[in-house]
């Protein structure tokens, strides 16, 4: 009993000095410190991440920069994320997102319609009530109740055409994706705009702060021309989104169907738990998602991106085509993922 007694205690003691010897060298158990960053999901990212970093680069916290970074893909008009992007089959934009923060704290609000800014509501959800996630009519009233205006149900131009276009088989297709060569088509595959860019119709974002805490936010309409009532990864927390501070932070975008059922970004984040780098073990899920969908890996693209306590970042897809936008000290870039498929 003494000599177990006296090994727990060296024990203890041994990681205290490991930890105190991390924190000499500016890591902190959390995350870095001094050394905040941002990662976001596709090119709309780079946008997102500026105003992220407009409250990252002075010192705020890592859950003001994540939800004011997605809150500019939600806004703006030359996107598919918020009310601008392509309705349900029913004609009906409905909209998904989810938050969380350093503490565990985490909010969701699915199938809400009508409210330009989803990713604010769930902080809302998170905040001021008991729940976790608010859906449909629910969560719609409870945004009303915050203050939250009620949007006009009107398509967007883009949306509109492309939701007539869709009328006209009125199909819901399989998405075969080739979205290097922006040829893809169905319900995940980048939008061509009538400015002739390409969108995506999600946003995952996840950052570190000065003082080292992990934050997340992730905002999709969803996939185009859904089922009526159909929800996604993207508002489900350990799906969509997961965030653990002692580890790091994963967000996920692409066919929500096939990050669920692995709990994508949850796997991820206990991946890099275990010592994997955000990329190795981004790469480890998407090849359990391949060897589970065997041959309809081929139709489907799934991204994971994250970040993790020593300050590094990472992404893995299913096809090539994905990128990331990266934002912290020195740098202001988009980075093009590695894919299980090449080519
Ligand atoms: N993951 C989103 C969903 O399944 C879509 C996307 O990322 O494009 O709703």
């Amino acid at each position: 009993m003494l000599a177990r007694r006296k090994f727990i205690r060296t024990t203890v003691l041994g990681s205290l000095g490991v930890l105190a010897a991390r924190r000499a060298e500016g890591e902190t158990h959390f995350g870095i410190k001094g050394r905040p960053m941002v990662v976001s999901t596709w090119d709309a990212g780079l946008e997102a991440n500026k105003a992220a970093w407009e409250i990252l680069g002075k010192g705020g916290r890592a859950l003001d920069a994540v939800e004011k970074g997605v809150m500019v893909t939600e806004a703006s008009q030359n996107c598919c994320v918020g009310l601008g992007a392509n309705p349900d089959r029913d004609g009906f934009v409905t909209l998904d997102a989810c938050i969380m923060d350093e503490f565990s704290n985490c909010g969701a609000v699915a199938f809400l319609e009508r409210i330009k800014h989803p990713i604010a509501v769930a902080r809302r959800v998170m905040e001021k009530t008991p729940h976790v996630m608010l859906v449909g009519s629910g969560a719609q009233q409870f945004a009303l109740a915050e203050g939250f205006p009620l949007e006009a149900a009107t398509l967007s131009p883009d949306a509109e055409n492309a939701y007539r276009e869709w009328l006209k088989k009125s199909e819901y297709k399989p998405p075969a994706i080739n979205v290097e060569n922006k040829q893809g088509h169905g319900p995940f595959a980048p939008a061509k705009l009538s400015n002739g860019e390409w969108n995506h119709d999600t946003i995952g974002m996840v950052a570190m702060d000065a003082n080292g805490n992990f934050s997340g936010s992730c905002t999709t309409s969803g996939a185009g021309f859904k089922m009526r009532g159909r929800v996604g990864d993207s508002p489900i927390i350990g799906a969509g989104l997961f965030v653990d501070n002692e580890v790091g932070a994963c967000t996920a975008t692409g066919q929500g169907e096939d990050v669920i059922r692995v709990a994508g970004s949850h796997s991820v984040v206990e991946l890099m738990r275990q010592g994997l780098s955000p990329e190795k073990a981004a790469r480890k899920i998407i090849e359990r998602i391949v060897r589970i969908k065997k041959e309809k890996a081929r139709d489907i693209q799934v991204a994971f991106l994250a970040i993790d306590k020593k300050g590094r970042h990472g992404a893995f897809a299913i096809h090539p085509g994905f990128s990331y936008a990266l934002r912290n000290g020195e740098q202001e870039v988009l980075v093009r993922a590695k894919s299980f498929f090449e080519t």
